[in-house]
């Protein structure tokens, strides 16, 4: 993990916070800017522990509201040097939104109707503040939806989400945010307004020309501030179900799961908790009372009934095999109280220590299926090695790991031990053939193993980046 500054540091542009304010009044009405120290403070930080730590404040907020006023800020932020970071809900958890060269934070979280939902064309156009569990309840009402799912459903924005190629729990049927954008509306750091994926384009496919879409799509912010967003959706299914497994070996687990693709089933979503995460639930909410076991498996289908009742019993059966206890049901009731361990094991992870805190660090890698079990194991004897308790869940499904750390974060000691476990954890995840992150992106937190990652590919990265962003003034310091 990189170092933290304990200072405000300030970018050295060439420019001083009362010439910038003069010029963002310019352009913008002045309860759209935010210049106060205190409020200004409130954008130093994310979801991620480092942001904690460090100050990294701007010089100035400014909350645009149309592409318009988005393009004059660009261009003037590019003619002065002057850094920009744009900036949704604030809950990425690598301080991707967080001003590390201070400047100009972006901040499009108001920005957030929805334009149009194009029904006959099964897509939908929204400003990229919208709030992604406020899409889908709009979308539900014309029966489609909108499938990668974050924990962050409630908080976070379609920008951020497209700007992190953001996912979740049903990845491993769904996909990932990357597969939806059909096309975006991008202001580039000069402040040339430009869209990708056709003018005029309502087609769900496009092979015309170079994909810039997929370019601009989990690039953190660093390439041009997103204005408009084309979302492919999808009908609702119709049904749903869950089975949950408990298995007295950790092993079992995975090669469970491994059985229900060869059986070609792909369930909606495949969470694990181990041992520690079924402690800390039982803890946290001892009526939810999680059997003890070394894993817990939660699988959903969905589709149509009859296909998810069939499902639902191939799963059981197969489970049964994987010397598994098993429970299958397809009542409301039954399934919110099935998916209550998983849906708190997040809030439960502190309890495993009564002076504890869950930091954000280390929380995100992603493995190959076959190596679940082992970084599992091995994270579990990294905790062991530098003292601090960790609780493992997550998308097991797609390899993707969750690991909560508790730590005293006013122990220096224990701060200092988190930071070579979470740089333990993170090599482990490319050593095992995986990535430092599944889905919640590199930011300043993981930027330190971009080449550990890309090898030379990482200098092609840096290329494309100087094409679009000459002055490097967006969102400086993430990523490379
Ligand atoms: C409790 C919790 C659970 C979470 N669960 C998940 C999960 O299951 N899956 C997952 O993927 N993530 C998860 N996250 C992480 C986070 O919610 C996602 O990364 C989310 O997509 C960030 O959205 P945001 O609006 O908060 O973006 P921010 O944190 O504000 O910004 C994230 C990045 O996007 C850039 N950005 C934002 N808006 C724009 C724009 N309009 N144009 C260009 N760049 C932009 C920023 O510069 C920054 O680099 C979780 C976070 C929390 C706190």
């Amino acid at each position: 993990m990189p170092k933290p500054s304990r200072q405000t540091f300030r970018g050295g542009f060439p420019m001083n916070t009362a010439t910038l304010l003069k010029a963002m009044k310019k352009i913008l009405d002045p309860s759209r800017i935010v210049h106060g120290e205190l409020e200004r403070r409130l954008y130093s930080y994310d979801s991620s522990y480092l942001s904690v730590r460090g100050r990294y404040c701007p010089d100035i907020v400014v909350l645009p509201r149309s592409t318009a006023e988005v393009s004059k800020i660009m261009a003037f932020a590019y003619g002065n040097g002057v850094p920009v970071t744009p900036r949704g809900a604030g809950s990425g958890e690598t301080c991707g939104c967080v001003p590390v060269r201070g400047g100009i934070v972006m901040d499009l979280s108001g920005w957030n109707t929805v334009e149009e939902v194009d029904v006959h064309n099964m897509q939908v156009l929204v400003r990229p503040g919208v709030v992604h569990s406020r899409l889908n309840d709009h979308l539900a009402r014309f029966g489609l939806f909108f499938p990668p799912d974050p924990g962050s459903t409630r908080m976070c924005t379609l920008g951020g989400m497209v700007a992190n190629n953001s996912s979740g729990m049903r990845a491993v049927k769904y996909g990932t945010t990357e597969q939806y954008v059909l096309g975006l509306e991008v202001v580039l750091p000069d402040g040339e307004v430009i869209v990708t994926g056709g003018q005029n384009c309502r087609a769900l496919k496009n092979a015309s020309g170079i994909n810039l879409t997929k370019l601009f799509v989990g690039s953190e912010g660093t390439l041009g501030v997103i204005t408009l967003i084309r979302l492919r959706v999808w009908p609702r299914p119709r049904a749903r179900g869950i089975a949950m497994a408990c298995f007295d070996k950790l092993e079992q687990a995975p090669a469970a799961v491994l059985d229900v693709y060869r059986a070609g089933i792909l369930p909606s979503g495949i969470e694990i908790l181990d041992e520690s995460a079924i402690r800390a639930v039982n803890l946290y909410r001892p009526e939810i009372n999680l059997p003890s076991a070394e894993a817990i498996l939660l699988f959903e289908v969905d589709g149509n009934p009859a296909s998810v009742e069939w499902e639902g019993q191939m799963i059981a059966e197969i489970m049964i095999k994987n010397s598994a206890t098993v429970e299958w049901s397809t009542d409301p009731q039954r399934m919110t109280a099935l998916w209550q361990g998983r849906s708190v094991v997040a809030a439960a992870a502190s309890r495993l220590r009564p002076d504890g805190t869950r930091v954000f660090a280390g929380e995100d890698v992603c493995v190959p299926l076959d190596r679940v079990a082992e970084a599992l194991r091995a994270i579990k004897d990294l905790g062991r090695k530098y003292g601090i308790a960790v609780v493992a869940y997550g998308h097991i499904g797609d390899g993707n790991i969750h690991t909560a750390l508790v730590i005293d974060p006013d122990n220096p000691d224990e701060v200092s031990r988190l930071d070579g476990l979470v740089d333990e954890i993170h090599r482990l995840a490319v050593n095992l053939r995986g990535t430092t992150t599944g889905e919640h992106g590199v930011g300043l937190v993981r930027s330190a193993y971009s080449l550990l990652e890309h090898g030379n590919a990482l200098e092609r990265m840096r290329q494309v980046k100087g094409a679009l962003d000459p002055r490097g003034i967006m969102n400086p310091g993430k990523i490379f």
